[in-house]
């Protein structure tokens, strides 16, 4: 047990007693692949999507695979994604064959800028993938009426933002699908996991149908079809772990908001009119030198990361595949990967911690 001067590390997944006991019970059932907490986990998780259908899979990249291989999506296909992501978003469009176009993002918000992926549609494009990045949701306000006009499928990856919001509307419910990820990292987890929610019953039936070999009734192969079923010890985890995802969202937007009141050195984190941020990273900028004030954090026991050092455009997979780096243009998701920096937010911090935290981050930012 760290005590009140231990180091506080940037981010802390929760596996209690409470997911312990679940993943036991799982396990003396029998019932372990696919079976009833699958069921209850995807009924359950529903509730946080607007009642939409929701599909349980193996992983947040298996989500996002899935789903552009249910709506079809293959070679020759452009896909509309955001460089500054983790580079699931743009594996998963390479996984179908198809091709990731990178556009801009919004300094402010750090997800897609709208105006830049208007400026990158072309004949060939299918869809939009916006990333609901660190918890904020994108601006899908503007994005989904962007997509109607031009005939694009919206995919959202919300691997990062279960329980975001804009306006009325939960991420997960714009698109014609949302994707989450249950990765322990997560602002919930299921060891690993994914989970699809779609409006579209035709959609989810052939979702269903892909992650388990094409079938729906044994050995009545009706497609071809993947292996990305969830296992039930996940799913009683996942179920654990969605019955506290309020309390603990609460409690990071608290600590952002203890954050935000604290920090003198750097701007807190921006939130759009109307959004509801899940601070699954509460994310600042640090424009000078960045590994200089990370050094005065470690320093002080503050645990600090950097998501993502290298935007995707420039990640080796994804060098010249169909552009060089120079002819991408994408000055701030540049100047965000030099930039960025996240803070430790996550539900089990103390007051006194966050305190810690907060003047550490004022005194590195002198430094910087
Ligand atoms: C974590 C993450 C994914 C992938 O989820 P996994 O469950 O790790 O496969 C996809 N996109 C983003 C933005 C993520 O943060």
């Amino acid at each position: 047990m760290a005590g009140s001067d231990g180091a506080i590390p940037p981010a802390r997944p929760v596996i209690g007693q409470a997911e312990i006991d679940a993943a036991v019970r799982v396990l003396r059932s029998g019932m372990v692949v696919q079976g009833p907490e699958v069921a209850a986990f995807e009924s359950e998780f529903g509730e946080l999507v607007g009642g939409r259908h929701c599909v349980a899979v193996n992983s947040g990249t298996s989500a996002l695979q899935l789903t552009l291989m249910a709506l079809g999506f293959g070679p020759g296909d452009e896909v509309i994604v955001p460089s500054f992501s983790f580079a699931a978003t743009a594996n998963a469009v390479r996984l179908v064959g198809a091709t990731p176009v990178f556009a801009d993002i919004e300094a402010d918000t750090f997800c897609l800028d709208p105006d830049a992926v208007a400026a990158a549609i072309t004949p060939r494009t299918v869809a939009v993938m916006p990333v609901h990045l660190y918890g904020h949701p994108a601006a899908m306000d503007r994005l989904v009426p962007l997509a109607q006009a031009h005939g694009l499928a919206i995919v959202e990856d919300a691997a990062q933002a279960h329980g975001a919001a804009l306006g009325d509307t939960p991420v997960g419910a714009f698109g014609v699908a949302g994707c989450f990820s249950f990765y322990p990292t997560k602002n919930m987890h299921s060891l690993e996991g994914g989970m699809i929610s779609t409006a579209d019953e035709g959609l989810a039936r052939t979702l269903r149908l892909l992650r388990n070999q094409g079938m729906e009734q044994r050995y009545q192969n009706e497609i071809v079809g993947a292996n990305m079923r969830m296992t039930d010890v996940s799913a009683a985890i996942g179920r654990v772990q969605l019955g506290q995802l309020a309390e603990w969202t609460q409690r990071r937007r608290d600590n952002a908001a203890h954050l935000d009141a604290r920090l003198t050195g750097v701007r807190p984190p921006a939130v759009a009119t109307g959004a509801r941020h899940v601070y699954h990273q509460y994310t600042v900028r640090v424009p000078g030198d960045r590994a200089a004030a990370q050094a005065v954090l470690a320093d002080r026991g503050v645990g600090s990361a950097v998501y993502y050092p290298t935007p995707i455009h420039r990640l080796r997979p994804f060098l010249a595949a169909d552009r060089t780096v120079g002819e991408w243009k994408l000055p701030e998701t540049d100047r965000a990967a030099g930039e960025v920096l996240s803070l430790p937010v996550y539900p089990g911090l103390t007051t006194a911690e966050l305190d810690r935290i907060a003047d550490a981050v004022n005194d590195a930012a002198v430094s910087a």
